[in-house]
């Protein structure tokens, strides 16, 4: 993937300004049933994150879990004024769950910024981004990166139910048109939101896409890419071992424009691919 001029405003020379952080815990509190939003003041270097790296977080050791490894979490917030970051995150295992212990005036040694974010084209007007789960975490930087950009933005949010949705706020105060959809009410079907797209690109061309957090969106958003030939993106995820690139843990199948299959690092390729790349969210 090639980075144009516009992402790579936001980080530095080098393609991996990557540190060791020592952050302050600011707050570590619910979103949801499901959902935490973790707050950190960071150092420089983790101000120069940008919208689909990620970090690579060293979880505390408590009473009940040993997580040896660090965990990879999607950057959600980059607030550079107040030197802090956001990180939203499911509790699912020991080192999530280690990471809920975290208090206000913690320590959180996150490596990062890792990976290859988002490529906003430039001069790129209106961005469609369909995200669901873990996705929303990851979508909403980019969000924020476009409207400050000039460019339009609808978020289609899905989720089992309306009250596992989130970031609406975020992505709202972020400058974009939101839209959400549940599976309770059958809204979420990839067929209705496909429809719901074509609504509004016959009103405003939708000239990119971005999606994360489900096989039936990339494949949504796969196929209206190709209907209107406009370039997409999807942020990947896959079990992670060094996080850096070294242990090649996190590789994923991907295929290159003739078709030819290649294998590829998501925590140094990716996570974020062109949505003609990859076979898998
Ligand atoms: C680039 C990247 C960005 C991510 N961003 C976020 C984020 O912003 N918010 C968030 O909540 N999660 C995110 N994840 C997933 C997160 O890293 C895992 O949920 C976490 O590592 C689980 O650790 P654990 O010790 O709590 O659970 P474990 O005990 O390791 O696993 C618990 C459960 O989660 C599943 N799981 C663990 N790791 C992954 C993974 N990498 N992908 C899919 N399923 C997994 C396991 O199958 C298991 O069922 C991201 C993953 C990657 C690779």
């Amino acid at each position: 993937m090639t980075m144009t001029a516009t992402a790579q405003a936001e980080a530095p020379a080098g393609r991996f300004p990557r540190a060791e952080n020592r952050c302050r815990v600011v707050s570590n509190d619910p979103v949801n049933a499901e959902y935490r939003l973790l707050l950190v003041e960071a150092p420089a270097t983790g101000l120069t994150a940008y919208a689909g790296q990620f970090f690579h977080l060293l979880c505390p050791t408590t009473h009940t879990d040993q997580p040896f490894l660090r965990r990879p979490m999607s950057i959600y917030r980059i607030d550079r004024e107040n030197r802090r970051l956001g990180f939203l995150y499911k509790v699912t295992g020991k080192g999530t769950r280690a990471l809920m212990t975290l208090g206000p005036g913690d320590e959180l040694n996150a490596t990062g910024p890792l990976g290859v974010g988002f490529d906003l084209p430039a001069g790129t007007q209106h961005v469609a981004m369909v995200a669901r789960g873990v996705g929303l975490a990851t979508l909403a930087p980019l969000a924020r990166f476009a409207a400050e950009r000039g460019a339009r933005v609808t978020a289609i949010l899905s989720a089992r139910a309306p009250d596992l949705l989130m970031s609406r706020d975020e992505l709202e105060a972020a400058g974009a048109g939101v839209i959400e959809v549940n599976d309770l009410d059958g809204t979420s079907k990839p067929e209705d939101v496909a429809d719901r797209l074509r609504e509004i690109h016959a009103e405003v061309p939708i000239d990119f896409m971005a999606t994360c957090g489900s096989n039936r969106l990339l494949g949504l958003t796969r196929g209206l890419c190709a209907e209107w030939g406009i370039p997409g993106q999807v942020a990947v995820e896959a079990f992670m071992g060094c996080g850096l690139g070294m242990c090649f843990a996190c590789v994923v199948p991907v295929r290159d424009a003739e078709g030819k299959e290649e294998m590829k690092r998501v925590c140094y390729d990716g996570p974020v691919f062109s949505v003609n790349e990859v076979t898998t969210w």
